[in-house]
């Protein structure tokens, strides 16, 4: 079946899809993003992405390309185009198309606005998480504001293609505290041996991640401790099980750090049961699936 691409007002093949080259999320990387998890025909915490493409926008001064009902109108019919049940939806939104320039283009140039939704394999997605992942560490060069959600990625490319190259899932910055910040495209997580779960605060270093804000409240409804704040590369490295998160692999487990080897190599238990109750805490939207 062929993908279906939303690009400025119109449903096109995902194979033609393109915007202008004068777009300044191309040039300038001028634009923010948004993932959102789908999961068994649901969006997972719709709200809190859109809430979240809310603040980039603002931060950056690019208007809202459009009211909230139409975003998550043309959202859900992208993710029905392209039959995904389970998988992820991409949305971006850039200041729009001009003539290169530093400055703002003008009052009345339209912010520029593309989604794709594509299916992910769960069970392999699955597969690995039961293996676990490694995550290597790297000097954070990021800008300051890494609480935007800008498609500015560039630190973030080469840090998770440095990771790929020596056989690791993630890369963690690491600031000039020695202090973790989180992974190139996830939340850092560790469980220390009382089981007490320990994650940066989003004050400052991260993105505030919207499965991070999930596992919080699951940790809440559980029972379990959290200490929101930051920790070193050794700490992590004695940690009793540590874990990233994200949108798209929500609750992954780490087993290696570096070249350490966490506990057994293998998934502990705190973190397999926040995998698996993940969705307790999250809020789903149902999708209706065309012709299905
Ligand atoms: N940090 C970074 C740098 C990311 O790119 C992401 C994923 N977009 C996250 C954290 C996790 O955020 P979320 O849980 O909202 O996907």
């Amino acid at each position: 079946m062929s993908r279906v691409a939303y690009v400025n007002g119109q449903y096109v093949p995902h194979s033609q899809a393109a915007v202008h080259i004068e777009d300044r999320g191309y040039q300038f990387s001028d634009g923010v993003y948004e993932v959102c998890e789908i999961w068994k025909g649901h969006i997972v915490d719709m709200g809190a992405h859109l809430d979240r493409l809310d603040r980039s926008l603002r931060e950056l001064q690019i208007k809202a390309p459009m009211s909230r009902a139409a975003l998550s109108h043309v959202m859900k019919e992208v993710i029905s185009l392209n039959r995904v049940k389970e998988g992820i939806i991409y949305m971006q939104v850039t200041r729009g198309v001009a003539v290169r320039d530093h400055y703002f283009p003008s009052d009345d140039t339209p912010p520029s606005v593309v989604m794709t939704a594509k299916s992910i394999n769960s069970q392999k997605l699955d597969q690995i998480a039961a293996k676990g992942v490694g995550v290597i560490t790297v000097e954070e060069n990021r800008w300051d504001r890494v609480d935007i959600k800008t498609v500015g990625l560039l630190p973030n490319v080469l840090a998770k293609q440095k990771a790929k190259v020596a056989g690791a899932r993630e890369a963690w910055f690491v600031d000039k505290d020695g202090l973790v910040t989180e992974g190139g495209s996830t939340n850092a997580w560790i469980i220390l041996s009382n089981g007490t779960l320990v994650t940066r605060p989003a004050n400052h270093g991260i993105l505030k991640g919207i499965t991070r804000a999930g596992v919080l409240k699951l940790a809440e409804m559980n029972g379990l401790s959290v200490e929101e704040r930051g920790f070193s590369i050794d700490e992590a490295k004695s940690a009793k099980e540590a874990f990233i998160t994200s949108a798209s692999g929500i609750v992954m487990p780490v087993v290696k750090i570096d070249e350490t080897i966490l506990g057994d190599g293998k998934p502990g238990p705190i973190v397999q049961d926040l995998r698996k109750s993940f969705h307790d805490a999250s809020e789903l939207i149902k999708l209706e699936v065309a012709g299905g």
